[in-house]
């Protein structure tokens, strides 16, 4: 394999919730340019993770960085679309404004969204198909479109490096391939994205890097090399194969 540039670099990672560790030692190496899932189940430390290598949740051993810095350095490099029932969607705000507000990072919070600004919200509005609903309340769209408000929102950011947290959770089948068809371009545009998964069944259709986790890190690399039966029934403590196919 040709050397890859490492994106996002996780070494020795251990974190606990009152003193209970949900992720132990973690290493990884995330190669820039990769459409990566993180699967594992309900519990393994996937959101916790992303919240970690974000410097939202402080480990109490390892460290992380992007691309060779620490996270503060690179954080207008790096987009994050949490997951759907941890966003308060009651705020008073249109979706035109959700969708601006990825803007801010950039401009910093002195300076106010300009034409180019208000142009590029536009732009990610139709590139999700929401550009027909840029006046609505975000409090009155589905779950589904809050969704793809959501991730016009981290495409306004042009970030180099995407995390979503279970982005498919509660949508339709239209909105699921309107994602990933907008995952794919972000990758083949050589952005990394990373996304937490849970349908095993489109991995391989989806995604070209998958890391397998359940507290610790099972294992990691390409789909095509390491998404078979062996590391499914280590990540999730049944013979996958058997359970599958029931
Ligand atoms: P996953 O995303 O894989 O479902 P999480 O990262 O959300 O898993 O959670 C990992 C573990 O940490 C779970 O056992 C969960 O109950 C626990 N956990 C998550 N957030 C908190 C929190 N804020 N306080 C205490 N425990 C938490």
């Amino acid at each position: 394999m040709k050397d890859l540039k490492i994106a996002i670099n996780v070494d020795d990672l251990t974190v606990a919730y009152n003193y209970k560790p949900v992720l132990w030692d973690i290493d990884l190496a995330i190669p820039e340019g990769v459409l990566m899932a993180i699967v594992g189940p309900n519990g393994a430390g996937k959101s916790t993770l992303i919240k970690a290598i974000l410097g939202i949740i402080d480990p109490i051993a390892g460290s992380v960085s992007i691309f060779g810095k620490p996270y503060e350095k690179q954080r207008k490099l790096v987009a994050y679309v949490p997951q759907k029932g941890s966003v308060d969607w009651d705020f008073p705000t249109t979706a035109f404004d959700v969708v601006l507000m990825g803007t801010y990072g950039k401009l910093g919070w002195i300076k106010r969204p300009k034409q180019a600004e208000k142009k590029a919200a536009l732009e990610a509005l139709e590139k999700v198909g929401m550009l027909a609903f840029k006046n609505r309340q975000i409090s009155q769209l589905s779950g589904g479109q809050q969704q793809r408000i959501f991730l016009a929102r981290a495409l306004v950011q042009d970030a180099s490096i995407y995390f979503m947290d279970e982005p498919f959770q509660g949508v339709d089948a239209t909105t699921e391939i309107a994602i990933i068809n907008i995952l794919k371009s972000l990758r083949k545009e050589g952005k990394t994205v990373v996304v937490v998964h849970h349908d095993l069944q489109t991995v391989p259709e989806y995604f070209d890097w998958v890391t397998f986790l359940n507290v610790k890190k099972i294992a990691t690399g390409p789909v095509k090399d390491i998404f078979n039966d062996d590391n499914l029934t280590k990540t999730y403590g049944i013979n996958y194969k058997v359970a599958v196919n029931k």
